[in-house]
């Protein structure tokens, strides 16, 4: 590796690219890392940290309607300043972004806050025109918020933009039916927004578990946001007024404030110049690699959303530590995609690891499913009628749990426990051999029936 600049030249500074550039660097590698945007990369930046801080503030909307019943006069009307928050939330996004920097330098990561692009198997060339030579280049760059290509397209935003408006949109309607779009519906509903969400078929968060999905959506419904499913999306006309008016199939033309597209994200590797190391990509424009992470040429690797394996930060990171760990710590492992527990933060926020029930009767043929339907103490005090749904599916043979599915407060927080047990290959009797934490919601774990 003598005869290169760097042994590692990472493109990209997320979750992937950073974790892999510190851990090779700390195992004795000469790493450079560059950068065109931020360091952070989408979660620290534009998606998971930001968004869970806007989550925070959206529950205080609750919060406060609550607060009667528990004795609390809130005065009314009770203000919310949207710049404060987003403001605060940016703040606390620069110092993450700050704290990521420093670590690399640290470890003695060299930073380029350039673009940087594959001009062949060992070579980078970097905007400023600079070449550079690695023994291994490792891609990290990414994916970014697909837009459907309608006419007006242009007038719409992405979860990009929405950490930046200037105000909270009187009116906005959310196309697409994911993550994002439930996160955000959730989110906007609460900050007073009248929130649509249109998507082209009737299911929301595919991949989730029926049931759990259901409750979202009737809770969802509940809250006032509206649902218009089967609608393709046909244009967007932006009048005098900056009013935009959306038609699609199926259903009238809406007249909201705000667009957002959530439909999904696309590999960032246009113009990255893999073709000249002869990495091949898959139809969907993503990385193809092996499970070391190694693309079609030897030299070159790629972690994360770019690779379109699973979008999850936690996910990218693993994939970052196991390339680092393999190719310049001499302990060689692979990521374990089996189990991986992941949320929604919508609102309530829902979880899951595992089999969904459909899913288990599939692979397993017959299962064992367990439920507990109830509402949370709190919303009981509360008078809101908000239900909870945990779920949890075995195999029916030996009873082991294969997957654990739940919507309601706190979820997120309580399945990320739950999960090591299903991640343990644990039995539903090992949950009910477990004594109840009372008063808790996380005592429904044990109780199921
Ligand atoms: P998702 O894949 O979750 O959802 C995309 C939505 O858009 C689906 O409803 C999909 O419908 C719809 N859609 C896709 N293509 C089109 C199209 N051409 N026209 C109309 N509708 C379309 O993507 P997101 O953008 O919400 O999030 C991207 C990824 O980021 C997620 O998959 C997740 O991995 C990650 N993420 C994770 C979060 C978390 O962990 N909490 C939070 C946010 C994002 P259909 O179901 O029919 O395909």
């Amino acid at each position: 590796m003598a005869d290169y600049d760097y042994d590692l030249f990472v493109i990209g500074a997320g979750s992937g690219g950073v974790r892999a550039a510190r851990v090779s660097a700390a195992h004795g590698a000469k790493v450079a890392i560059a950068e065109e945007y931020r360091v952070g990369g989408t979660c620290v930046i534009r998606g998971c940290v930001p968004k869970k801080l806007l989550v925070y503030g959206a529950h205080f909307a609750e919060d406060l309607r609550d607060a009667k019943q528990f004795g609390w006069d809130v005065p009314e009307p009770c203000n919310f300043s949207w710049p404060r928050l987003r403001d605060n939330v940016l703040r606390e996004v620069d110092r993450i972004n700050g704290a990521y920097t420093a670590t690399l330098t640290n470890h003695g990561v060299e930073i380029l806050e350039e673009r940087a692009t594959v001009s062949g198997p060992n070579q980078v060339t970097l905007a400023s025109g600079r070449t550079v030579t690695a023994g291994r280049i490792l891609i990290a760059v990414g994916a970014r918020p697909a837009i459907p290509a309608c006419p007006g397209h242009e007038h719409g935003i992405t979860s990009n933009e929405a950490f930046h408006l200037d105000a909270v949109p009187k009116r906005i309607l959310i196309a697409g039916a994911g993550y994002i779009a439930n996160e955000f519906a959730g989110i906007f509903n609460e900050f007073g927004s009248k929130v649509t969400l249109i998507n082209r078929t009737d299911v929301i968060l595919r991949g989730y578990d029926e049931s759990i999905r259901d409750r979202l959506l009737q809770i969802s419904m509940l809250k006032g946001i509206d649902f218009r499913f089967h609608a393709e999306f046909e244009g967007i006309e932006k009048g005098e007024d900056g009013c935009l008016t959306v038609t699609m199939s199926n259903h009238e033309p809406i007249t909201v404030d705000c667009v957002m597209f959530a439909t999904g994200r696309v590999p960032n590797t246009d113009g990255l110049g893999l073709e000249t190391a002869g990495v091949a990509l898959d139809d969907k424009g993503a990385i193809k690699v092996d499970e070391d992470s190694r693309s079609t040429c030897d030299s070159i690797y790629a972690v994360g959303d770019v690779t379109n394996r699973v979008q999850l930060t936690p996910v990218a990171i693993r994939e970052g530590q196991a390339f680092a760990d393999t190719q310049f710590g001499g302990k060689p492992h692979r990521v374990d995609y089996e189990n991986i527990p992941a949320a929604v933060f919508s609102h309530p926020p829902m979880a899951g690891v595992g089999m969904t029930e459909a899913q288990a009767k599939t692979k397993l043929g017959s299962v064992k499913v367990y439920q507990s339907d109830f509402r949370a103490m709190k919303n009981v005090l509360a008078g809101r009628n908000e239900r909870a749904l945990y779920k949890m599916i075995c195999e029916s043979e030996t009873g082991r749990v294969v997957g654990l599915h739940m919507i309601g407060p706190d979820s997120p927080e309580i399945l990320q426990a739950a999960a090591i047990a299903v991640k343990a290959g644990l039995t539903k009797d090992d949950f009910d051999r477990t004594v109840a934490l009372h008063p808790s919601m996380a005592e429904e774990l044990v109780l199921m029936r």
